[in-house]
């Protein structure tokens, strides 16, 4: 799998899904400095989130650190049953 591809990787916990949107990210690194649970930093600067499941605490992080994302590229979505992949087309 690309590095790419590993960008728009879903976070899931408690039905919310964490997404990055690879064209908008400007690679600031705030979203590993709120939510370093869940999302790492690649070789350049790029978030990358890791997949799991996040308790319901990690989830108040994430909400914070799409709405401090200075871009809109960390998205927050609604997702009906399991992990959530790429998006179609990816
Ligand atoms: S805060 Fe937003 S723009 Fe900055 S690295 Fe994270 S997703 Fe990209």
């Amino acid at each position: 799998m690309s590095a790419r591809r590993d960008l728009v990787r879903a976070v899931v916990g408690d039905g919310t899904a964490v997404r990055v949107d690879p064209i908008a990210c400007a690679a600031h690194g705030l979203c590993a400095e709120l939510l370093p649970e869940a999302v790492t930093l690649d070789e350049w600067g790029y978030p990358v989130v890791d997949g799991r499941r996040l308790t319901a605490e990690e989830v108040r992080h994430a909400r914070r650190a799409a709405a401090a994302c200075p871009t809109l590229a960390l998205r927050l979505e609604r997702v009906a049953g399991t992990l959530a992949g790429p998006p179609p087309g990816h």
